[in-house]
């Protein structure tokens, strides 16, 4: 196929093998949402450009070098939406419905776009589910985000492959005097920082920390540590939360170098890590940003959230060997018919049926064929059972009933008897 026809580079097709996989972790997710009262909000994907300038930073990855940028008609610079958080910050100010300190419990799914070197759980379009709460600024909260996925983590059986680390970033004051002193520190070390380093120093250095190149790893052993800069507020509120979470029974560890790549956070940030996903091994991310909302032109209003990646928890379930096994099997029954008046039969038959079993999966044979055809293609669908309608069928208005996986013998229901009789052999997901 010529290059121009084929899906971009890091964005991918989701193909019907792999669609039931994902439906049964969205809908997993969802229900969990709406059981703790989060509602969700649905953002564009595309935002003019300024929004992700103004609210992740001009000097994160993100913005310098990850945004699918372009200019429309009209001349407007536009973006494709890298993340959630801004899109949402901006809905809730443009609709005022975190106005008067109303707090508000959301959470939205969708594709996102960075322009980043595509290789296994990382992708120019990927997914996102996150979720974002405004007005509430106690630990209580942030508690909650966490609890929450946990039990999701606890649903999906995958509670042992994953790790939360935790750390405050402190007020925005608190981490201005830290930054100081970090870049005191660095300044006097410049040469055996990496060149990356070097120039976060002067653009992002909380960034350094984040640093993989192990000279400036070794550099930052001694550095001055953020949680000695910790305000007293921010250190009260720190200790409500892990106090929350010893608690609820949920281990974690203290990262001091856990930064996050964006400019917005304060206080609390957080990832669930793994280690069953090789280097791309953060499946979960979030924190607190009191400061955000203000920053975008709003009252003072405190927030937090987190967003975590479909498809690296997707590779997980599957690392893991824990797709569930229903998953496998679509189709409950397949109804074979032979002959023009069996096939308009079959279809007045299957409605009835599918009005009184709204669950039931039920398919019905298309493209007409011969016996042996229209049963293998009963059997290649993985149907449980296969429906017969012919002309003695049609005569006695009877189907034949034919279990296509082990044990029992055709046997012969009357076309009146045909829901009852399928509601207590099929268990309906
Ligand atoms: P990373 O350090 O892996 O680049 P990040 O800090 O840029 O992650 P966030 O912006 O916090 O990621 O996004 C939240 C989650 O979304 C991540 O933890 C990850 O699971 C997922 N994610 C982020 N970028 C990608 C990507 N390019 N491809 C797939 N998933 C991604
Ligand atoms: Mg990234």
């Amino acid at each position: 196929m010529s290059k121009s026809l084929q899906a971009i580079r890091g964005m991918n097709d989701i193909l019907p093998e792999q669609t039931p996989l994902w439906r049964y972790f969205e809908g997993t997710v969802a229900r969990l949402l709406d059981n703790y009262g989060y509602r969700q909000i649905r953002m564009p994907i595309v935002e003019f450009t300024e929004l992700f300038k103004r609210s992740i930073g001009e000097v994160t990855d993100i913005v310098e070098k990850e945004m699918y940028t372009f200019d429309d008609r009209n001349g407007d610079s536009l973006t494709l939406r890298p993340e959630g958080t801004a899109a949402c910050v901006r809905a809730v100010l443009e609709h005022g419905i975190t106005g008067g300190g109303q707090v508000q419990k959301l959470w939205y799914i969708g594709p996102m776009f960075r322009h980043e070197r595509p290789q296994k759980g990382r992708y120019r379009q990927f997914h996102q589910i996150g979720c974002e709460v405004f007005n509430l600024d106690g630990p209580d909260i942030d508690a909650e985000l966490i609890v929450l996925t946990w039990r999701l983590w606890g649903e999906l059986g995958i509670r042992d492959a994953v790790k939360l680390e935790l750390n405050s970033l402190g007020t925005a004051e608190a981490r201005a005097r830290y930054r100081d002193a970090l870049v005191e520190f660095l300044s006097a070390r410049l040469e055996h920082l990496d060149e990356d380093s070097q120039r976060r120093l002067k653009t992002n250095p909380l960034r350094v920390l984040d640093t993989k190149n192990p000279d400036t790893q070794a550099v930052l052993v001694d550095a001055p540590k953020l949680a000695d800069y910790l305000d007293e507020e921010s250190r009260v509120h720190f200790e409500g939360l892990k106090a929350r979470l010893d608690a609820a029974g949920i281990p974690y560890v203290i990262n001091p170098k856990l930064v996050r790549g964006l400019d917005y956070y304060s206080k609390t940030v957080f990832e669930w890590v793994t280690d069953k996903l090789g280097a791309q091994g953060t499946v979960c991310a979030g924190g607190r940003y009191d400061g955000l909302v203000e920053q975008m032109g709003g009252k003072p209003t405190p927030g937090v959230g987190f967003a975590m990646g479909i498809e690296r928890l997707v590779l997980m379930l599957e690392a893991l060997d824990k797709v569930p096994q229903a998953l496998s099997r679509q189709v409950d029954v397949y109804l074979c018919a032979f002959g023009e008046a069996a096939e308009l039969a079959a279809l007045s038959l299957s409605e009835r049926v599918r009005d009184q079993l709204p669950n039931l999966r039920l398919q019905i044979n298309a493209g007409a064929g011969s016996f042996k055809s229209q049963f293998k293609k009963a059997d290649k669908s993985g149907a449980l059972y296969a429906l017969i309608l012919g002309d003695d069928e049609l005569a006695q208005q009877v189907v034949g009933f034919k279990p296509l996986r082990g044990q029992g013998e055709q046997q012969s229901i009357a076309w009146d008897a045909l829901a009852a009789h399928l509601a207590t052999c099929v268990v309906q997901g």
